[in-house]
């Protein structure tokens, strides 16, 4: 929950949009349709739990229709209302916009806590929160396309695939109506890496921009900078462990459900996720200490911030406490509108969320497309590109005269595999947006923020849709 007297998260959307949108000289009644969240679907169910049957709490909001099918994740949290809901669909719209993938935005939530149900009890409600999607036409591959959140992976998008499939047999598009399925489930290799991985990759991007690096006394370059993480689920678990061994920078704090902890010399991520699976807990964990609060990580000195749980985690009560020099939001809504006015103040650095954790649906996309096309990325060219390169070292061989080792022509002469394609076309992704956003940046004087840049370029993106279509000539 936002701070007493603190807008909520939709309102800190809108207020975002606000400040961006004043700053276009687009039609008012564009803006205004562009702003406000085109369906929102609130549903109650009932689902046998044990010996009783329980009522389940649960939505669906296409914020835009634009473009179709809308897209966003599905969340399960006790925490979910339709405020929450109606502020990640917008997201949804503007982040798609931003890195160029076709979709309007949507989101789901359905107001349970995971922990508290077996894997039985969580598949019948999640089959049975798809019928209802189904029934309302809220569903299908050119319709609103769901995928993880907060809460749900790819065991609860094969469930939804499958009931898809018990109702819509014979579609043959049936697969593109859920993505980050399992990989044997018409899923793509990558995606549950894909968010973390873009999370790594905007970080990246701006810690390699000297006059932003400048203006908060850093040097450029990702090795050794310092960073703690909140939420060691799908996003924070990836980004951490990314930015550890492929950016060489050094996680000194986590924060988990269950506490934080903290080292100076660093945390080895992978060990632990490991240990936390092992003994269901951070805490303890070899060569760190305890932090008094599981709030504290947000506040410790760091280099980079990256709150990777929920919404509404910097707020007016604790953000001028807070020391990181850029806060990379790899969950959505972090910073409140409150929030973030006080570190913008204290130049601060904030990488917005709809940037910096657009790598999954980007990864989505590309899962979309694959179950569209009813192919593997990589399954026509890979054999001509190896055999391609392998005729041009060999040529290379013949004509120096000089061999080339087995290993070196072998890493040479290798075709692009799924994966490879999939990591190319999230790091293309993230490194064309981040440009857009500066570009921005540079030439307009009055905005001073990543924010607000990045919501003028998805405007704009979003704005030239409806403009081609001939609504607001
Ligand atoms: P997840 O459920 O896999 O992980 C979230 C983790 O945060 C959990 O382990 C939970 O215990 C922890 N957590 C919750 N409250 C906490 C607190 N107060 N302090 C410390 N830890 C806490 O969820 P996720 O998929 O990693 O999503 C995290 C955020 O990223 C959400 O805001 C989500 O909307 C956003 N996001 C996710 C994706 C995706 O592909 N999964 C894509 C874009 C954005």
């Amino acid at each position: 929950m936002a701070a007493k007297h603190e807008p909520s998260f939709y309102d800190s959307v809108q207020r975002n949009f606000d400040r961006a949108a004043a700053l276009t000289n687009l039609p008012k009644g564009l803006l205004a349709q562009i702003r406000e969240c085109n369906s929102v679907y609130q549903m109650r169910f009932p689902v046998k739990i044990g010996k009783e049957y329980k009522v389940i709490e649960a939505y669906r909001a296409q914020h835009s229709h634009h473009r179709l099918p809308t897209k966003g994740g599905i969340r399960y949290s006790q925490k979910v209302n339709q405020d929450e809901v109606m502020a990640l669909a917008s997201l949804m719209t503007y982040k798609c916009a931003l890195v160029d993938v076709p979709f309007g935005g949507a989101k789901g939530g359905v107001k349970i806590s995971p922990r508290e149900y077996s894997v039985e009890d969580l598949e019948k409600i999640t089959r049975r929160y798809t019928t209802e999607l189904i029934r309302k036409n809220f569903i299908g591959p050119g319709i609103d396309v769901p995928a993880p959140d907060y809460g749900t992976g790819a065991r609860e998008m094969a469930w939804i695939f499958d009931t898809y499939t018990v109702f819509k047999g014979g579609e043959i598009d049936a697969a593109g109506c859920v993505t980050g399925k399992p990989v044997t489930q018409n899923g793509i290799r990558g995606r549950s890496e894909a968010t973390g991985r873009g999370v790594y990759y905007g970080i990246r991007e701006v810690l390699n921009d000297k006059p932003l690096m400048d203006a908060v006394g850093l040097s450029t370059g990702t090795a050794g900078k310092t960073v703690a993480i909140q939420g060691l689920g799908n996003v924070g678990y990836h980004a951490g462990k990314i930015c550890q061994t492929e950016g060489e920078m050094k996680i000194i704090s986590v924060a988990e459900y269950e506490g934080a902890i903290y080292s100076e010399e660093g945390i080895d991520i992978e060990k632990l996720s490991k240990f936390r699976k092992r003994t269901g807990s951070i805490l303890n964990f070899p060569g760190t200490s305890q932090l008094d609060q599981r709030k504290k990580t947000l506040e410790v000195e760091c280099d980079v911030l990256i709150p990777a749980a929920l919404e509404n985690q910097l707020r007016k009560d604790n953000a001028k406490r807070i020391k990181a020099k850029v806060i990379a939001e790899a969950a959505n809504g972090p910073t409140t509108a409150d929030a973030e006015a006080i570190l913008l103040k204290k130049g601060t650095i904030i990488i917005p969320d709809m940037y910096l954790n657009a790598g999954g649906v980007t990864v989505s996309y590309f899962e979309w497309l694959k179950n569209l096309s009813h192919m593997r990325f990589g399954r026509i060219e890979k054999r001509f590109d190896e055999n391609t390169y392998l005729r041009i070292v060999n040529l290379i061989e013949k004509k120096t005269g000089k061999p080339v080792g087995v290993t070196e022509k072998s890493m040479i002469a290798r075709g692009a595999d799924e994966i490879d394609l999939v990591r190319s076309g999230l790091e293309e992704t993230m490194v064309t947006a981040y440009e857009q956003i500066r570009t921005v940046m540079k030439r307009r004087k009055k905005v001073t923020d990543l924010r607000t840049a990045a919501f003028i370029v998805a405007l704009n993106k979003i704005s030239s849709d409806y403009l081609n279509m001939g609504v607001f000539p």
